[in-house]
């Protein structure tokens, strides 16, 4: 049986919003999964460190038939191919792949923490996932619209669809 994942996506660093379409295609290919919504792209202030370039975020929807980890796996290989650097914690990426919802699956193991631990802080994750899906929840019932209300502002703009995207 497939399962509902929504992927948050991140970069700040090599043309962030090619990046990130790049990685959306990659996604699009993935093995037993079908990519069935992406949201728009948004610039925001960084977390943590400001002297580093905005980020450019967004999240896809996906059917997939992957376990939790399979997914993992594919999106560290992804991250892997664009040639992610990572400088410091919470520094400049080329390309950073979040599981931000698993189906209504509750993980907390070594390498998988889902609902991702930040999301409920994360504007830059929360609206894509609104702009994805105004009803979703967390599998604790709670709604992704108030906790966006409720969550730290960074200054999210939606940047204008790039050409040949939908
Ligand atoms: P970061 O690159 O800072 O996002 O952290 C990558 C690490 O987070 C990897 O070692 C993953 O195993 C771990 N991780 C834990 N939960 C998640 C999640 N929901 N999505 C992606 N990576 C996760």
């Amino acid at each position: 049986m497939n399962s509902i994942v929504y992927v948050g996506l991140g970069s700040n660093l090599k043309d962030p919003a090619a990046q990130l379409a790049r990685a959306v295609m990659e996604l699009s290919r993935l093995p037993r999964t079908t990519l069935l919504a992406q949201s728009p792209f948004y610039a925001s202030r960084p977390v943590g460190p400001q002297d580093q370039p905005d980020f450019v975020n967004g999240a896809v929807q996906l059917s997939t038939g992957l376990s939790p980890h399979q997914l993992l796996d594919h999106l560290q290989a992804i991250e892997q191919a664009h040639g992610r650097e990572r400088l410091r914690h919470w520094g400049p990426r080329t390309l950073d792949l979040d599981v931000l919802l698993f189906g209504s699956h509750v993980i907390n193991d070594s390498r998988l923490t889902v609902p991702h631990a930040e999301l409920a802080n994360r504007d830059f994750a929360l609206q894509p996932l609104l702009d994805l899906n105004p009803e979703l929840k967390l599998p604790d019932g709670r709604r992704i619209d108030q906790l966006r209300a409720q969550c730290p502002d960074n200054q999210l703009r939606k940047l204008p669809p790039m050409a040949g995207s939908d």
